[in-house]
């Protein structure tokens, strides 16, 4: 299975594609993850997007379909791999079926998690991450007086400084120009399940595993 899981920030790409590793034993491939990663490690990419991230920008499409393109040749992604947060514009898009067709592969589904900006802006308000695994939690703010410790990895939680709220407006703005049209993009290939992102966490993992069985299925009787 090749997935891309996309959806605005806060829509639960990361808890959903966390299932479905578990369930196709493929590797989850977040390019804000990475990109963060980067910064820990104090690269000089780190430094390049460092600005871009904090104001809430994207970071320009040619060095991430660079980051994309060596990441997708490692041996873990032979087998299969879920996109989440890359393709983000629609010249991502066509750059990652490019380098796709050239690899001999192609994209089997794109899940889309619909969610209302009011619910995105509540969420991201009271998500906080672990500062070395990027596992995220969600806490009012009388509990996050007090935060515990990760329980993955017993790192430090911390809310990202792109989720503060007017940072967030301005995330949700940009999926809203430059990634949304990846909807008609996708449909136009057949390939988009759009889901309602706004059911509990467990329900909309009960719909993403429905269809996708239903593809593979589909795929057995061609
Ligand atoms: P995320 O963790 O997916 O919310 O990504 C955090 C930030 O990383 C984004 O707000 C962008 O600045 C940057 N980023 C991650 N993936 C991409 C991408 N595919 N294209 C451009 N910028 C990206």
């Amino acid at each position: 299975m090749n997935l891309i899981i996309f959806g605005a920030p806060g829509a639960g790409k990361g808890t959903q594609s966390a299932h479905l590793i578990e369930i196709y034993r493929i590797p989850a491939i977040a390019t804000g993850d990475m990109l963060r990663a980067q910064r820990r490690a104090g690269t000089a990419l780190g430094d390049q997007v460092k600005g871009y991230m904090d104001r809430g920008e994207l970071v320009p499409d040619q060095l991430m379909i660079d980051i994309i393109k060596e990441r997708l040749q490692k041996p873990d992604a032979r087998d299969g791999f879920i996109l989440d947060g890359f393709p983000r514009t629609v010249a991502q898009a066509r750059a990652l079926d490019e380098m796709l067709t050239q690899l001999g592969r192609r994209i089997d589904a794109v899940i889309y998690l619909r969610v209302s900006r009011q619910v995105l802006i509540d969420r991201l308000s009271h998500r906080y991450s672990c500062r070395t695994c990027e596992a995220v939690y969600n806490f009012t703010s009388d509990q996050a007086h007090s935060l515990p410790r990760c329980t993955v990895d017993g790192g430090e939680l911390y809310q990202r400084p792109d989720d503060k709220p007017e940072i967030v407006a301005n995330r949700i703005d940009v999926f809203l120009k430059h990634t949304a049209p990846l909807i008609d993009y996708y449909n136009a290939q057949h390939k988009l399940e759009n889901l309602d992102g706004q059911m509990l966490v467990d329900d909309v993992r009960g719909d993403i595993a429905r269809r996708l069985a239903g593809l593979r299925k589909g795929a057995g009787s061609r």
